[in-house]
């Protein structure tokens, strides 16, 4: 930190990504990839001509990808604003509907990045715990007077709420903005989007990332009522308008128009889940109930650190947390097939030389 950082940033602590060791080559289980590729018709769109065209700015106003979504969902194009990766736009969120009078609610063990947005704002933060299952109680949220951040299925548990659940908090809260970040809901959860026209208070935000196999082209979108997509904006064409580059723009229309196979792939890391789920309980783990592209996982034999050392030495890496309540948990991205029975394997070995 230089003598010329900002005081109100003095002590900031960042977020901190997955790592990406490059000293060998890992199975790499720890920050929710797909293991597979994007779809043909991605390849197909980014094309030489459409390289040729990089001299030129991306629409400002994302007009194709935009109108492709709102047909999508049964929604206008100005319901829809995209980021540059979802995560641009939960801090768009942060910026537009947090302030000295309305703290950010969400809830202790969550994605790490909202206390990071909240702080980077100077706005306040109402930590709610979940539960001891891991569970988040909806009544907890009603009156919050604060906006509301849930990540549903929640990270890095995997544990979802029910749409009515969350109904239940937007009907609570109408006075405040309930930002739903439906990051992993592809994979087991029911979307709330289709409570967008019902409720002027709520965002529900998606990415590319997970479901879509694009983490590296940094695609997200928020689907909300207009007025609170134009706030969105203010915030967007304040910082940056040109903020989806035009190759990415171009991956997300085609990906839009290859929904076969991506539920495909979406239908394949499901049963792998269920498989891993499985094989994992029956070497003894605590294994949470998921619906998102990962399990949250405690190893009977190991404490969650040396669970995630050893598997990192042997190879295979996975995700753990320092905080207290969570330590003793990995959170393990469902791979393919080949990629979970590694991990398997590698457990057993580490299992034996326990014994
Ligand atoms: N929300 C949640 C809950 C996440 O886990 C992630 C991935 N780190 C994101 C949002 C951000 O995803 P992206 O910026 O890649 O769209």
């Amino acid at each position: 930190m230089s003598i010329y950082l900002s005081d109100r940033f003095s002590g900031i602590e960042a977020y901190v990504p997955g790592e990406q060791p490059q000293d060998r080559s890992y199975i790499k289980l720890n920050t929710n990839e797909s293991p597979f590729p994007p779809s043909s018709g991605v390849s197909a769109a980014l094309n030489q001509a459409e390289v040729a065209k990089l001299n030129l700015y991306p629409d400002p106003d994302t007009r194709e990808a935009s109108l492709v979504l709102s047909r999508q969902f049964g929604l206008r194009p100005e319901n829809i604003i995209l980021g540059n990766g979802s995560d641009e736009l939960l801090a768009f969120a942060f910026q537009a509907f947090c302030d000295a009078r309305t703290p950010a609610v969400y809830a202790d063990i969550t994605y790490g990045f909202y206390s990071v947005y909240a702080r980077i704002n100077c706005v306040e933060s109402r930590i709610i715990p979940l539960d001891a299952s891991f569970n988040l109680i909806p009544s907890d949220y009603y009156n919050s007077g604060g906006t509301i951040f849930i990540a549903n299925p929640n990270s890095p548990t995997g544990c979802a709420l029910q749409a009515d659940q969350i109904e239940g908090i937007l009907k609570e809260n109408p006075g405040n903005v309930v930002v739903v970040d439906e990051a992993y809901a592809a994979f087991g959860v029911q979307s709330v989007v289709p409570l967008i026209p019902k409720y002027g208070n709520l965002i529900v935000i998606h990415t590319m990332s997970k479901s879509k196999n694009l983490a590296g082209a940094r695609i997200g979108y928020a689907l909300a009522d207009s007025s609170l997509i134009a706030d969105l904006n203010i915030m967007k064409f304040s910082f940056n308008p040109y903020n989806v580059n035009r190759l990415s723009l171009l991956a997300a229309v085609a990906a839009i128009n290859d929904a076969d196979y991506y539920s495909a792939c979406v239908e394949k890391l499901v049963a792998t889940r269920s498989r891993a789920t499985y094989e994992l309980k029956k070497r003894g783990f605590d294994v949470l109930p998921s619906g998102a592209n990962f399990i949250f996982a405690k190893p009977g034999f190991i404490g969650g650190e040396d669970y995630y050392l050893g598997l990192k030495e042997r190879g295979v890496l996975v995700r753990h947390f320092t905080k207290e309540r969570i330590k003793d948990f990995v959170r393990i991205t469902i791979g393919s097939d080949e990629q979970i029975d590694r991990l398997l394997a590698e457990t057993d070995a580490m299992m034996q030389t326990k014994e």
